[in-house]
């Protein structure tokens, strides 16, 4: 078996960047992290470990009772930050940029006059946060849930993780059931989903299965696992090394490795390592059965096949 890792995946600079500031805070007792500061169980369970107090997504209507709350990543509505700030709340921003940038682009259309259509997951923490400034929007998760909206004046803005061809299938979906309407579209997507995207259409044009890395509740990972599935390519959802199943790999020749925005490096690592060792063990059976594969891309040389 070869492994083929995707040219671009894990960590994005938003995660890196949120992380960044929780490990200069020097008394995490006094901080609530408001929600998942990522979608990543070892990290919950790190910043856990240091100290932390954390609610859950369900849980941040209640009144923290730290002096400081951490914004993650994924952004708040502004609506929320004032109800903070009036309890007296300190408030340590890590909302990443782009996620800004899509709550800016919804106002800016609401400003025009148009109705919003977020697309994206109904519930996500980052559209909660868009739509909760909104005071006429629609969220539409995939083109069965797009239907003619009253408003003669729509914007389309979306989710940032959101993949962009399913995106485009939802634009043109609204686009045919609201024809008469003067349709403004924002593509929010960011563009390190975007870059990873690209990296897994490119990926599983060259192997049979590919393993996605990543927290079973991170959107981003989900949807890379399902871009594999939608072109035909089996993939397996892993949190960590230890549910890399051998027999799951019965019969592939050569697998790909991938992983979400909220994945560490470390996590990434030893999956990789254990893929390896999955590797070797396999080539050790059938070198006599197998030629060596000619190399593609960038991949993982074990010490097997070294030899
Ligand atoms: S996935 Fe994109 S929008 Fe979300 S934190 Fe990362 S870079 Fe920012």
């Amino acid at each position: 078996m070869r492994i083929i890792r995707a040219e671009e995946m894990g960590m994005c600079f938003g995660v890196r960047d949120a992380l960044q500031i929780t490990d200069q805070i020097i008394e995490p007792s006094q901080v609530t992290i408001h929600g998942e500061l990522v979608h990543n169980p070892r990290v919950i369970h790190q910043l856990d470990a240091a100290g932390f107090v954390q609610s859950s997504e369900t849980e941040r209507a209640a009144v923290p009772e730290t002096p400081a709350v951490l914004i993650t990543a994924h952004g708040v509505s502004d609506r929320e930050r004032r109800r903070l700030n009036s309890i007296g709340k300190q408030l340590i921003d890590t909302t990443c940029p782009l996620v800004r940038r899509a709550h800016d682009a919804a106002m800016q259309l609401a400003a025009e006059g148009r109705h919003v259509v977020l697309v994206g997951k109904p519930g996500h923490v980052e559209v909660q946060g868009i739509v909760e400034d909104l005071e006429s929007y629609h969220v539409v998760p995939d083109i069965k849930t797009v239907k003619k909206y009253e408003s003669e004046f729509l914007g389309i803005v979306c989710q940032t993780t959101m993949p962009s061809c399913l995106l485009e299938e939802i634009r043109e979906e609204i686009t045919t059931q609201n024809h008469e309407a003067d349709i403004k579209f924002v593509d929010t997507v960011c563009h390190p989903t975007k870059r990873r995207q690209t990296a897994m259409l490119d990926l599983v044009k060259r192997v049979d299965a590919v393993v996605v890395v990543g927290g079973r509740n991170s959107n981003n990972t989900r949807r890379l696992a399902e871009l594999c599935h939608q072109h035909g390519v089996p993939a397996l959802h892993v949190t960590c090394a230890e549910e890399v199943n051998e027999q799951w790999f019965a019969g592939f020749d050569v697998v790909g490795l991938t992983a979400g925005t909220s994945t560490l490096d470390s996590t990434i690592d030893a999956v990789q390592e254990r893929l390896e060792k999955l590797a070797c063990s396999d080539m050790a059976a059938n070198c006599s059965a197998h030629p060596p594969m000619p190399v593609v891309g960038q991949q993982f040389q074990s010490e097997c096949s070294e030899n």
